[in-house]
Protein backbone atom coordinates (compact mmCIF):
# COMPACT_ATOMS: atom_id res chain seq x y z
CA UNK A 1 0.00 0.00 0.00
CA UNK A 2 1.10 2.95 -0.81
CA UNK A 3 2.90 5.50 1.91
CA UNK A 4 1.49 8.72 2.54
CA UNK A 5 3.04 9.82 5.83
CA UNK A 6 5.91 9.26 7.28
CA UNK A 7 7.63 10.44 11.19
CA UNK A 8 10.78 9.68 12.10
CA UNK A 9 12.81 10.26 15.17
CA UNK A 10 10.46 13.40 15.67
CA UNK A 11 11.47 15.51 18.99
CA UNK A 12 9.31 18.19 19.88
CA UNK A 13 10.65 20.64 22.49
CA UNK A 14 9.02 23.90 24.69
CA UNK A 15 10.57 26.77 25.66
CA UNK A 16 9.03 27.39 29.20
CA UNK A 17 10.39 29.91 31.97
CA UNK A 18 14.25 29.90 30.83
CA UNK A 19 13.80 25.63 30.63
CA UNK A 20 13.93 23.50 27.42
CA UNK A 21 11.69 20.22 27.92
CA UNK A 22 11.02 17.70 25.37
CA UNK A 23 7.44 16.91 25.04
CA UNK A 24 8.06 14.17 21.96
CA UNK A 25 10.70 12.62 22.68
CA UNK A 26 11.73 10.48 19.48
CA UNK A 27 8.53 9.01 17.42
CA UNK A 28 8.04 6.89 14.61
CA UNK A 29 5.45 5.82 12.72
CA UNK A 30 3.68 5.83 9.06
CA UNK A 31 0.73 5.99 7.52
CA UNK A 32 -0.46 4.41 3.94
CA UNK A 33 -3.64 5.86 1.94
CA UNK A 34 -6.42 3.55 3.25
CA UNK A 35 -5.27 3.23 6.49
CA UNK A 36 -6.21 4.63 9.44
CA UNK A 37 -3.51 4.92 12.15
CA UNK A 38 -4.70 5.63 16.18
CA UNK A 39 -2.72 6.95 18.99
CA UNK A 40 -3.70 6.43 22.24
CA UNK A 41 -2.76 7.55 25.62
CA UNK A 42 -3.75 9.42 28.67
CA UNK A 43 -4.33 13.15 28.28
CA UNK A 44 -0.15 14.96 28.29
CA UNK A 45 1.28 11.83 26.53
CA UNK A 46 2.24 13.31 23.37
CA UNK A 47 -0.37 12.55 21.40
CA UNK A 48 -1.87 15.64 20.52
CA UNK A 49 1.94 17.89 20.01
CA UNK A 50 2.88 14.73 17.46
CA UNK A 51 -0.51 15.41 15.73
CA UNK A 52 0.37 19.65 15.61
CA UNK A 53 4.12 19.09 14.97
CA UNK A 54 3.32 17.09 12.21
CA UNK A 55 0.60 19.99 10.82
CA UNK A 56 3.28 22.97 11.56
CA UNK A 57 1.17 24.23 14.17
CA UNK A 58 3.14 24.46 17.40
CA UNK A 59 2.64 27.26 19.49
CA UNK A 60 5.63 29.80 19.26
CA UNK A 61 7.32 28.32 22.27
CA UNK A 62 7.52 25.28 20.50
CA UNK A 63 9.86 23.68 17.73
CA UNK A 64 11.10 20.36 16.36
CA UNK A 65 14.30 20.04 17.38
CA UNK A 66 14.69 16.77 15.41
CA UNK A 67 13.52 14.35 13.05
CA UNK A 68 11.73 14.56 9.40
CA UNK A 69 8.02 14.50 8.64
CA UNK A 70 7.77 13.16 4.99
CA UNK A 71 4.09 13.38 3.46
CA UNK A 72 3.87 12.25 -0.20
CA UNK A 73 7.74 12.30 0.01
CA UNK A 74 8.17 15.88 0.94
CA UNK A 75 9.81 16.69 3.90
CA UNK A 76 7.08 19.31 5.61
CA UNK A 77 9.33 20.30 8.36
CA UNK A 78 11.95 22.37 5.76
CA UNK A 79 8.71 24.11 4.51
CA UNK A 80 7.59 28.21 4.88
CA UNK A 81 4.12 28.63 6.68
CA UNK A 82 2.68 29.62 3.79
CA UNK A 83 2.98 26.17 2.10
CA UNK A 84 2.42 24.63 4.83
CA UNK A 85 -1.17 26.87 5.18
CA UNK A 86 -1.99 25.58 1.54
CA UNK A 87 -1.37 22.03 1.92
CA UNK A 88 -3.50 22.35 5.07
CA UNK A 89 -6.53 24.25 3.20
CA UNK A 90 -6.40 21.17 0.80
CA UNK A 91 -4.20 17.67 0.91
CA UNK A 92 -4.40 17.75 4.52
CA UNK A 93 -7.38 18.18 6.84
CA UNK A 94 -7.87 18.63 10.61
CA UNK A 95 -10.66 18.01 12.85
CA UNK A 96 -9.83 19.50 16.93
CA UNK A 97 -12.17 18.48 19.92
CA UNK A 98 -12.63 23.11 20.24
CA UNK A 99 -14.94 23.83 17.16
CA UNK A 100 -15.86 27.11 18.58
CA UNK A 101 -12.03 28.38 18.00
CA UNK A 102 -12.05 26.94 14.66
CA UNK A 103 -15.23 28.69 13.12
CA UNK A 104 -15.19 31.89 12.51
CA UNK A 105 -17.92 33.90 14.42
CA UNK A 106 -18.42 36.94 11.25
CA UNK A 107 -19.24 34.14 8.70
CA UNK A 108 -22.42 31.90 8.26
CA UNK A 109 -21.57 28.38 8.13
CA UNK A 110 -22.75 28.10 4.77
CA UNK A 111 -20.39 30.29 3.43
CA UNK A 112 -16.98 28.61 5.42
CA UNK A 113 -18.38 25.14 4.06
CA UNK A 114 -18.28 26.34 0.30
CA UNK A 115 -16.02 28.57 0.53
CA UNK A 116 -13.46 25.85 0.29
CA UNK A 117 -15.41 23.58 -2.21
CA UNK A 118 -15.23 26.85 -4.61
CA UNK A 119 -11.49 27.20 -4.26
CA UNK A 120 -10.01 23.91 -4.85
CA UNK A 121 -13.04 22.18 -6.62
CA UNK A 122 -14.37 22.84 -10.39
CA UNK A 123 -17.91 22.37 -9.08
CA UNK A 124 -20.48 24.88 -10.07
CA UNK A 125 -22.57 26.94 -7.76
CA UNK A 126 -25.64 24.91 -7.72
CA UNK A 127 -23.61 22.05 -7.19
CA UNK A 128 -21.17 23.77 -4.43
CA UNK A 129 -24.72 24.03 -2.53
CA UNK A 130 -25.93 20.57 -3.11
CA UNK A 131 -22.38 19.06 -1.89
CA UNK A 132 -22.52 21.62 1.29
CA UNK A 133 -26.22 19.50 1.97
CA UNK A 134 -25.18 16.24 1.77
CA UNK A 135 -21.95 16.61 3.68
CA UNK A 136 -23.94 18.57 6.01
CA UNK A 137 -26.85 15.51 6.50
CA UNK A 138 -23.78 13.31 5.96
CA UNK A 139 -22.88 14.71 9.26
CA UNK A 140 -26.07 14.16 10.80
CA UNK A 141 -27.20 17.88 10.90
CA UNK A 142 -30.93 18.08 10.60
CA UNK A 143 -32.65 20.99 8.55
CA UNK A 144 -29.53 21.54 6.33
CA UNK A 145 -30.60 24.58 4.64
CA UNK A 146 -31.15 26.32 6.89
CA UNK A 147 -28.43 26.04 8.75
CA UNK A 148 -26.24 27.38 5.99
CA UNK A 149 -27.25 30.19 6.44
CA UNK A 150 -26.89 30.46 10.22
CA UNK A 151 -23.77 31.57 11.92
CA UNK A 152 -22.13 29.61 14.38
CA UNK A 153 -23.28 30.75 17.65
CA UNK A 154 -26.74 29.87 16.72
CA UNK A 155 -25.61 26.41 16.73
CA UNK A 156 -24.66 24.21 19.35
CA UNK A 157 -21.25 23.20 20.51
CA UNK A 158 -22.24 19.46 19.26
CA UNK A 159 -23.37 21.00 15.89
CA UNK A 160 -20.50 22.57 15.69
CA UNK A 161 -18.07 20.15 15.62
CA UNK A 162 -19.97 18.28 12.96
CA UNK A 163 -19.73 21.65 10.70
CA UNK A 164 -16.00 21.75 11.22
CA UNK A 165 -16.15 17.77 10.73
CA UNK A 166 -17.85 18.52 7.07
CA UNK A 167 -15.52 21.56 6.21
CA UNK A 168 -12.72 19.07 7.20
CA UNK A 169 -14.22 16.50 4.92
CA UNK A 170 -15.82 18.45 2.15
CA UNK A 171 -12.35 18.69 -0.53
CA UNK A 172 -11.83 14.93 0.06
CA UNK A 173 -8.10 15.67 1.96
CA UNK A 174 -5.23 13.01 1.56
CA UNK A 175 -4.86 12.95 5.05
CA UNK A 176 -7.06 13.23 8.03
CA UNK A 177 -5.47 14.33 11.48
CA UNK A 178 -8.50 14.22 14.04
CA UNK A 179 -8.25 14.95 17.73
CA UNK A 180 -10.22 13.44 19.58
CA UNK A 181 -12.92 14.27 17.16
CA UNK A 182 -15.96 12.98 18.69
CA UNK A 183 -15.55 12.85 22.54
CA UNK A 184 -18.14 15.62 22.82
CA UNK A 185 -20.84 13.90 20.55
CA UNK A 186 -23.24 11.50 21.75
CA UNK A 187 -22.85 8.27 21.05
CA UNK A 188 -25.18 7.75 18.13
CA UNK A 189 -23.84 11.23 16.26
CA UNK A 190 -20.38 9.61 17.45
CA UNK A 191 -20.85 6.24 15.76
CA UNK A 192 -22.68 8.27 12.06
CA UNK A 193 -19.47 10.12 12.23
CA UNK A 194 -17.06 7.31 12.51
CA UNK A 195 -18.71 5.81 9.83
CA UNK A 196 -18.58 8.63 7.68
CA UNK A 197 -14.93 9.18 8.22
CA UNK A 198 -13.99 5.19 7.58
CA UNK A 199 -16.19 5.28 4.21
CA UNK A 200 -14.12 8.58 2.47
CA UNK A 201 -11.08 6.44 4.32
CA UNK A 202 -11.67 3.65 1.86
CA UNK A 203 -13.98 5.43 -1.15
CA UNK A 204 -11.11 8.05 -1.38
CA UNK A 205 -8.04 5.93 0.16
CA UNK A 206 -7.58 8.95 2.35
CA UNK A 207 -5.28 8.39 5.50
CA UNK A 208 -6.43 9.16 8.42
CA UNK A 209 -4.32 9.67 11.97
CA UNK A 210 -6.53 9.80 14.70
CA UNK A 211 -6.33 11.09 18.48
CA UNK A 212 -8.25 9.94 21.37
CA UNK A 213 -8.25 8.21 24.49
CA UNK A 214 -10.98 5.92 23.96
CA UNK A 215 -10.42 2.50 23.54
CA UNK A 216 -14.22 2.08 21.97
CA UNK A 217 -12.81 4.20 19.23
CA UNK A 218 -9.94 2.51 18.46
CA UNK A 219 -11.55 -1.25 18.55
CA UNK A 220 -13.92 0.39 15.92
CA UNK A 221 -11.84 2.64 13.14
CA UNK A 222 -7.78 1.61 13.92
CA UNK A 223 -6.08 -0.37 11.21
CA UNK A 224 -3.17 0.63 13.22
CA UNK A 225 -2.55 1.69 16.86
CA UNK A 226 0.33 3.76 18.21
CA UNK A 227 0.29 3.66 22.44
CA UNK A 228 2.60 6.71 23.70
CA UNK A 229 3.68 7.32 27.23
CA UNK A 230 5.58 10.02 28.48
CA UNK A 231 6.21 11.34 25.10
CA UNK A 232 7.62 7.76 23.89
CA UNK A 233 5.75 5.37 21.50
CA UNK A 234 6.00 2.59 24.15
CA UNK A 235 3.98 -0.28 21.78
CA UNK A 236 3.12 -0.52 17.97
CA UNK A 237 1.13 -2.84 16.20
CA UNK A 238 -2.12 -3.68 14.06
CA UNK A 239 -5.38 -3.57 16.15
CA UNK A 240 -5.63 -7.13 16.22
CA UNK A 241 -2.06 -7.37 17.56
CA UNK A 242 -2.82 -4.51 20.25
CA UNK A 243 -6.25 -6.04 21.44
CA UNK A 244 -5.51 -9.56 21.38
CA UNK A 245 -1.65 -9.48 22.16
CA UNK A 246 -0.99 -6.77 23.98
CA UNK A 247 2.63 -6.62 25.26
CA UNK A 248 3.25 -3.26 27.13
CA UNK A 249 2.06 -3.29 30.44
CA UNK A 250 0.72 0.24 29.97
CA UNK A 251 -0.68 -1.16 26.86
CA UNK A 252 -2.28 -3.79 29.40
CA UNK A 253 -3.56 -0.69 32.03
CA UNK A 254 -5.33 0.96 29.12
CA UNK A 255 -7.03 -2.02 27.75
CA UNK A 256 -8.23 -2.53 31.49
CA UNK A 257 -9.46 0.42 31.49
CA UNK A 258 -12.33 0.35 29.17
CA UNK A 259 -15.39 -0.86 31.11
CA UNK A 260 -17.22 -3.81 30.69
CA UNK A 261 -20.80 -2.74 28.76
CA UNK A 262 -22.15 -6.43 30.15
CA UNK A 263 -21.40 -5.17 33.36
CA UNK A 264 -22.64 -2.28 34.95
CA UNK A 265 -21.15 -2.92 38.59
CA UNK A 266 -18.06 -3.43 37.22
CA UNK A 267 -15.33 -0.95 38.83
CA UNK A 268 -12.73 0.88 36.28
CA UNK A 269 -9.31 -0.87 36.50
CA UNK A 270 -7.56 2.41 36.34
CA UNK A 271 -3.36 2.38 36.20
CA UNK A 272 -2.55 3.82 39.62
CA UNK A 273 0.09 6.98 39.81
CA UNK A 274 -0.33 10.08 37.29
CA UNK A 275 1.77 10.75 34.47
CA UNK A 276 5.56 12.79 35.11
CA UNK A 277 5.38 16.08 34.30
CA UNK A 278 7.24 16.86 30.61
CA UNK A 279 10.13 18.34 32.49
CA UNK A 280 10.80 15.49 34.82
CA UNK A 281 13.79 13.84 33.88
CA UNK A 282 12.87 9.72 35.10
CA UNK A 283 15.89 7.58 34.39
CA UNK A 284 15.42 4.30 32.89
CA UNK A 285 11.83 3.83 31.87
CA UNK A 286 9.66 6.11 31.49
CA UNK A 287 6.51 4.10 33.19
CA UNK A 288 8.93 2.51 35.44
CA UNK A 289 7.34 4.75 38.52
CA UNK A 290 3.86 3.30 38.06
CA UNK A 291 4.62 -0.10 36.51
CA UNK A 292 3.67 -3.42 38.50
CA UNK A 293 6.63 -5.54 37.07
CA UNK A 294 9.53 -3.10 37.28
CA UNK A 295 12.87 -4.62 37.63
CA UNK A 296 16.55 -2.94 39.12
CA UNK A 297 17.17 -2.45 35.13
CA UNK A 298 14.03 -0.69 34.64
CA UNK A 299 14.82 2.07 36.92
CA UNK A 300 18.12 2.28 35.42
CA UNK A 301 18.06 1.82 31.82
CA UNK A 302 15.49 2.63 29.24
CA UNK A 303 14.57 0.09 27.34
CA UNK A 304 14.67 -0.21 23.44
CA UNK A 305 11.78 -1.10 20.99
CA UNK A 306 11.84 -4.71 20.54
CA UNK A 307 9.96 -6.49 18.13
CA UNK A 308 7.07 -9.29 18.31
CA UNK A 309 6.31 -9.02 15.24
CA UNK A 310 6.98 -7.12 11.49
CA UNK A 311 4.38 -4.92 12.45
CA UNK A 312 4.34 -5.00 16.55
CA UNK A 313 7.18 -3.50 18.58
CA UNK A 314 7.08 -3.21 22.28
CA UNK A 315 9.54 -0.57 24.70
CA UNK A 316 9.56 -2.80 27.22
CA UNK A 317 12.50 -5.07 29.00
CA UNK A 318 9.56 -7.74 29.44
CA UNK A 319 9.92 -8.55 26.03
CA UNK A 320 13.67 -8.93 25.95
CA UNK A 321 13.56 -12.28 28.03
CA UNK A 322 10.76 -13.29 25.16
CA UNK A 323 13.33 -12.72 22.59
CA UNK A 324 15.45 -14.32 24.35
CA UNK A 325 13.46 -17.32 24.96
CA UNK A 326 12.36 -17.59 21.21
CA UNK A 327 16.07 -17.33 20.15
CA UNK A 328 17.24 -20.12 22.34
CA UNK A 329 14.28 -21.92 21.76
CA UNK A 330 15.54 -21.22 18.01
CA UNK A 331 19.18 -22.47 18.99
CA UNK A 332 17.71 -25.96 20.62
CA UNK A 333 15.81 -26.16 17.23
CA UNK A 334 18.76 -25.80 15.00
FE1 LIG B 1 7.57 -1.94 33.26
FE2 LIG B 1 10.17 -2.39 33.07
FE3 LIG B 1 8.61 -2.79 30.96
FE4 LIG B 1 9.12 -0.31 31.81
S1 LIG B 1 10.60 -1.77 30.96
S2 LIG B 1 7.16 -1.13 31.22
S3 LIG B 1 9.20 -0.62 34.03
S4 LIG B 1 8.58 -3.92 32.90
MG1 LIG C 1 -4.88 16.25 23.59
Amino acid sequence: MEQLLEVNNLVTSFKTAGQKVSAVRGVSFSVNRGETLCIVGESGCGKSITTLSVMGLLPNNGEISEGSVKFNGEELTAKKKEDMRKLRGNEISMIFQEPMTALNPVFTVGYQLMEPLKIHTKLSKAEVKHKAIDLLNKVGIPNPEKRLKQHPHELSGGMRQRVMIAIALACNPSLLIADEPTTALDVTIQAQILDLIDDLKEDLGMGVVMVTHDMGVVAEVADHVMVMYAGHVVETGTVEEIFSNPSHPYTKGLLASVPNVDDANQSLEAIPGSLPNINEEIEGCRFHPRCPFATEKCKQEDPPHFSISSSHQSKCWLQEEEVTKDESYDKALS
